[in-house]
């Protein structure tokens, strides 16, 4: 009886005061944008300060780590997260573990990737609820890449957006957009990005962002470059095994999930179409470092909630198929930088590499989770704009979802830079590339170019380069160079840049005049193009005589041109520029392009 009343006692207490008598309140692991009811978004000390939080519960599995500073000196950090506390990435990749980067706010308005992150984190390893997304895996978080832009903070940043309440701004502290910058890497922070990725030469790269554009069903939407540009092996992994996975896993998980597409305004029933990101942007800088990447799109007009946990599930279902199929992943990617090296080691005239892309004509039926919209004449633009009202639209529309290659090249065995131009070889030095200086002069026919270029008179990203915009017309594209044989010559110093090394694509996309953002669209060789000798009208009027009187064809010629092209015959100095070009005084090194490209290494003086 005793025993029976003491257990009885014991039951009432415990059920009076359970927490006293057992153990102290379970920690609050909310992240900041769960505490807030997702109406928020933590600054960056805010997010760094939960981060450390972490780190402290779990310092097994999680490191911080700098890599480098933003224009305005805020540190750029990479959250490593690794079940057994390996953080070297050498031995990571020794042990054939994929690492997966995790890129959230490159545009830094659009931030539910840094809060679905955090949310990840907490689920992988403090709580646990997800601590298998790490059996083989190993995470990079890098919480905000653009963080200047990050704490550009206002109400106001994204017009189009529903929260949260505030948000970063889209461009870093120079105004530039990180994801344009992945190849010409004007920022500081692309400069040390690429060393940041070169050193953990990551196996899977998501970007996570917010969409522009169409209103419709879907809340989550990305984007995966399927053209002709990527490797094979990793285009048919991305295509059947990353796609319908993640399509039904986040289905599943009670999100609408499809492809990032466009709409056009002027009349939806013409198609949608997808994205080709030239090497510019993240994803299609990784098809030049044959890496697997994904572009995340959560849909601008859904709440905030909606979107961190969507994108939450995506990142979920990616790093799932990510562990499952981790030694495809790894063979792969092997397998294409082997590839690389391999096909690089000597010279084949039939070998084509894809540069540039553009959409065919080939369509696939698509059934598109829309919403009503009418189409609407304005008073206000005297244009016509889109109502969108929430009713659900189902319809099958042509998906435009084809690629074909519009620009290819044979490589060379290897390229030389002469020694001057040293933007250029400090930028391949900065993506990474491996190249031997020459040890004294030489010259020789080397393969090149001559270009003639059409500047845009369009400012973009602080540049005029040739080519700012519309890479889903193939019309739009019209090569500038010509392919010559030149006797070049090269001081010592000059870069030799043999293409056995697995960023040959990178390198190719960089030297390649024609590769949509090589150094030449770029504008790091500008000066090439500029006339700088003339002549005076008085030198060059009899010398005009001259060349008239004793050439007959040349005569012919200016008399064609003068009763062809009006604005030439109205123009004194095209006129007598006519003569000038045509002597043995124009400048032959106007639009040559200085880099060569050599078929064999034989007799180049290089270490
Ligand atoms: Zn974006």
């Amino acid at each position: 009886m005793k025993t029976q009343s003491t257990l009885l006692a014991t039951l009432i207490l415990s059920v009076a005061f359970p927490a006293a008598a057992q153990t102290k309140p379970a920690a609050d692991w909310r992240t900041p944008t769960e505490i807030c009811d997702y109406r928020c978004t933590p600054r960056y000390d805010e997010t760094m300060a939960y981060i450390r939080r972490v780190v402290a519960a779990a310092p097994t599995q999680v490191k911080i780590e700098p890599w480098g500073k933003t224009g305005e000196g805020r540190e750029l950090v990479g959250v490593i997260v690794s079940k057994d506390g390996v953080f070297d990435p050498v031995a990571i990749h020794k042990a054939s573990r994929p690492v997966v980067y995790i890129q959230n706010g490159i545009h830094a308005g659009e931030i539910e990737g840094k809060d679905a992150s955090l949310a990840l984190l907490r689920d992988m390893v403090v709580n646990k609820t997800r601590a298998a997304l790490l059996d083989k895996a190993v995470v990079i978080i890098v919480p905000v890449y653009n963080i200047d832009g990050h704490e550009r903070v206002s109400r106001y940043n994204r017009i189009n957006q529903n929260g949260p309440e505030e948000m970063g701004w889209r461009t870093q502290s120079n105004n530039l957009n990180l994801n344009r910058d992945y190849m010409k890497a004007d920022s500081v922070e692309a400069r040390q990005f690429l060393a940041y990725f070169a050193k953990w030469l990551p196996d899977f790269f998501i970007d996570d962002h917010v969409t522009d554009g169409a209103d419709y069903q879907y809340d989550v939407t990305y984007a995966i470059d399927f053209g002709p540009d990527v490797d094979p092996a990793i285009n048919s992994w991305e295509r059947d095994q990353l796609r319908p996975y993640i399509e039904k896993s986040v289905t599943d998980a009670g999100h609408v999930i499809g492809l990032y597409v466009g709409i056009g305004e002027a009349d939806p029933m013409k198609g949608l179409k997808i994205p080709q990101d030239p090497p510019r942007f993240s994803t299609g800088y990784m098809v030049l470092q044959n890496r697997p990447s994904i572009l995340v799109e959560m849909h601008m007009l859904k709440d905030y909630k909606t979107r961190v946990r969507g994108n939450y599930e995506l990142l979920r279902a990616i790093l799932e198929k990510v562990n499952s199929g981790a030694d495809t992943l790894i063979e792969m990617n092997r397998a294409a930088d082997a590839a690389m090296v391999a096909d690089g080691k000597s010279y084949n005239p039939s070998r084509k590499v894809v540069l540039r892309t553009a959409p065919s004509d080939h369509s696939e039926p698509f059934h598109y989770l829309g919403y009503k919209s009418k189409r609407v004449l304005s008073e206000v633009s005297g244009g016509v704009w889109n109502q969108y009202t929430h009713e659900i639209e189902n319809i099958d529309l042509p998906l435009y979802n084809d690629f074909q290659p519009v620009f290819s090249v044979t490589p060379p065995r290897a390229y030389i830079v002469p020694a001057q131009w040293t933007r250029v070889i400090d930028l391949l030095r900065a993506h990474g590339v491996q190249m031997q200086p020459t040890t004294a002069s030489w010259e020789g026919e080397v393969g090149t170019y001559r270009c003639s270029p059409k500047w845009n008179n369009m400012l973009f990203e602080g540049r005029h380069p040739m080519a700012i915009g519309d890479f889903s017309d193939p019309s739009h594209y019209t090569p500038i160079c010509r392919q010559v044989q030149e006797k070049l010559s090269f001081g010592p110093g000059s870069m030799v840049i043999s293409l056995d090394q697995r960023t040959a694509k990178v390198i190719m996309g960089l030297l390649e005049p024609d590769a949509p953002d090589s150094c030449v669209q770029w504008g790091f060789f500008d000066a090439i193009f500029e006339q700088k000798e003339f002549g005076e009208p008085y030198v060059l009027e009899p010398l005009a005589r001259k060349m008239l009187a004793e050439d007959p064809a040349l005569r012919a010629e200016f008399e064609k041109k003068l009763a062809e092209d009006k604005a030439f015959a109205g123009d004194p100095d095209a006129r007598l520029n006519f003569f000038y070009d045509r002597s043995p005084y124009h400048d032959l090194h106007i639009g040559l392009y200085p880099v060569g490209r050599l078929t064999s290494l034989e007799g180049i003086p290089f270490k």
